[in-house]
């Protein structure tokens, strides 16, 4: 099925300036950018976003990491990209690897740049986990005229 997925480059891939990378691993897949802006990220937004986490003793760490804190950002800048294709969500998935980027696979984008520091799984970038999670999460980083057709 073909289905479009929200990918967020967090503060410590701009940092490295590895979003070029990254996003190369995604395309090398087929899929096709639909949606791509630099956005500055407010706490409202960084909170609607985890909104699932909202009550996890780590919450306030994630959002911190997202803000840009730990990684010199200072204008709390994330890239954020909709990427189309066929099995785009899980494709992209199994791309980015586990959460706890010690825990990845080593060949995938969190094994490869991710790290643990400051407390935190700095771990790259951020992609959909399902049909329902990519809808609200598009809906919530773009407005229906910022995305294209394939
Ligand atoms: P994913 O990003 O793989 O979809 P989650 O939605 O569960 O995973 O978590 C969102 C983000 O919160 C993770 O990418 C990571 O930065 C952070 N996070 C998740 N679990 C933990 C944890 N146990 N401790 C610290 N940070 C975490």
């Amino acid at each position: 099925m073909v289905e479009r997925t929200l990918v967020l480059i967090k503060p410590d891939a701009i940092e490295k300036r590895i979003a070029g990378n990254i996003i190369d691993r995604f395309e090398r897949l087929g899929l096709t950018i639909v949606g791509a802006k630099v956005v500055q990220l407010t706490d409202e937004l960084a909170r609607k976003h985890y909104q699932h986490l909202a009550d996890k003793p780590f919450i306030n760490g994630v959002i911190r990491y997202m803000m840009g804190e730990y990684n010199h950002i200072h204008n709390h800048k994330i890239y954020a990209f909709v990427f189309q294709g066929e099995n785009a969500i899980s494709l992209v998935r199994q791309a980015l690897g586990a959460t706890n980027p010690e825990k990845a696979d080593p060949w995938t984008i969190r094994g490869t740049f991710g790290r643990i520091a400051f407390d935190e799984m700095l771990n790259c970038a951020h992609a959909s986990g399902s049909i329902e999670d990519a809808k609200r999460e598009i809906e919530l980083w773009f407005s229906p005229n910022e995305v294209l057709d394939a």
